[in-house]
């Protein structure tokens, strides 16, 4: 099932997302299979710029200002997660690290980082995360001093560390949220964009349970100078919070397309294994499972869609229903792949299993990008706004 009763894919977009599938099992698994755990996959990139899914991702090409639409981002992520998470996550974080960019950059950044990032050459990355400041990114505290004093700043120098950044410490740039102005909460941040030659910068792989590249970037006094702004100073948690608006639903697709996979493995396998003298589906129990299983990602599929042809539509109020697809959508496939692990029995634990993959995977979206508890305040505060 891929469309619902009210939300109905057109044909155009039903064959979108079946080539996207396709491509995805025979160039795009094989790759993702060949790369190393935990560790940026250019040879995944460059193919996903081959065949122009990078491209769809930014259809303003190497010129760059035209945004993809929150749907068809939806579409481009459930397809790839329903084959390959690896070139699902690949996709979205050369989105998540370059949209900064796309819609706050300067020409000349455009110019010269659009061009490589649609190829799959260059790798990108968000930082926004610290230590001390996740879900509250408002208080983050990477230092930009400048470096021709206060009120007169040509340039800055940056001073700090972010933490969980996707690509990192591979990426080849990074948009970096910094402190411009103490104590100003989130107006006192600024946007840059952080090549990653540029001297002090830093950085770790860490060790995480989903099959991700993540790490820790340090700042050690890196010169960042006015030509490296996104947008305009004190300005920057705007520009990351229109990336994370357009990004939002589509963190719902990946995971609806993740428990999708949960579910058709699940049909095959109860349709297969022979069990009291009959097959798996045929107990109530594992048929009522699956219909469970099924109902929650339609629902969670049209909250997602949903929401995303709100953004597109230039719907103003639009949070809670964001939040309400990544909030439902998350939280149903980690219900999804939980149950079809249940259906599998011992086989799904085994390391390289399909369920086994996607148990470690699904996990991480409750967290990222607005977690489930953020998600709710957001909704109940709507609840009571004019
Ligand atoms: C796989 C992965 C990839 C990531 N990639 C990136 C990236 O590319 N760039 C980046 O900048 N960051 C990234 N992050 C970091 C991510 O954005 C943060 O983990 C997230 O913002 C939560 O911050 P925290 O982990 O510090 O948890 P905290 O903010 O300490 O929150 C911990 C828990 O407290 C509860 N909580 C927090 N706030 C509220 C609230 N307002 N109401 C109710 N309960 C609340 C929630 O249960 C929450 O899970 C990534 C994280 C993961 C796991």
């Amino acid at each position: 099932m891929e469309s619902g009763s009210q939300f109905r894919l057109t044909p155009a977009q039903s064959a979108f997302c079946a080539q996207v599938r396709t491509l995805a099992e025979t160039d795009l698994a094989p790759l993702a299979a060949a790369g190393a755990a935990g560790h940026v996959n250019r040879p995944l990139l460059a193919a996903m710029g081959r065949h122009g899914l990078l491209a769809r991702l930014f259809p303003g090409g190497a010129d760059g200002r035209a945004e993809a639409a929150a749907l068809d981002l939806c579409l481009l992520r459930e397809s790839l997660a329903q084959v390959s998470t690896e070139a699902e996550t690949a996709l979205a974080l050369q989105g998540l690290g370059t949209y900064p960019v796309v819609q706050n950059g300067t020409e000349e950044q455009i110019a010269h980082w659009l061009p490589k990032v649609v190829a799959g050459e260059a790798v990108a990355a968000f930082a926004l995360s610290e230590p001390g400041s996740g879900s509250d990114a408002a208080s983050l505290s990477l230092a930009a001093t400048p470096t021709t004093g206060p009120g007169h700043a040509d340039g800055w120098t940056l001073s700090g560390e972010k933490i969980w950044i996707s690509n990192a410490p591979e990426a080849d740039f990074y948009s970096v949220f910094a402190r411009t102005t103490p104590e100003a909460g989130s107006r006192g941040v600024t946007a840059f964009l952080v090549p990653a030659d540029r001297p002090g910068l830093g950085g770790e792989h860490l060790d995480m349970i989903s099959p991700h590249p993540i790490g820790r970037v340090t700042f050690d006094n890196v010169p960042v100078t006015r030509a490296d702004l996104l947008g305009e100073v004190d300005q920057g948690f705007r520009v990351a919070m229109r990336t994370l608006d357009l990004f939002r639903p589509s963190v719902g697709a990946f995971a609806v397309g993740m428990a999708q996979a949960a579910l058709n493995a699940s049909v095959t396998h109860a349709g297969q294994r022979e069990a009291f003298g009959g097959v798996l589906k045929d107990l109530q129990a594992v048929s009522h499972s699956l219909a469970e299983m099924a109902t929650r990602i339609e629902a969670a599929r049209l909250l997602v869609y949903s929401a995303a042809e709100a953004y597109d539509s230039g719907e103003k109020r639009i949070a809670a229903r964001s939040a309400m697809a990544k909030l439902f959508a998350t939280e149903t496939a980690q219900y999804v792949v939980d149950a079809a692990v249940q259906i599998h029995g011992a086989a799904a634990l085994q390391h390289g299993h399909l369920l086994e993959h996607l148990y470690r995977e699904v996990r991480a979206p409750r967290i990222y990008e607005g977690a489930s508890e953020v998600q709710r305040t957001i909704i109940g505060r709507e609840l009571y706004r004019g």
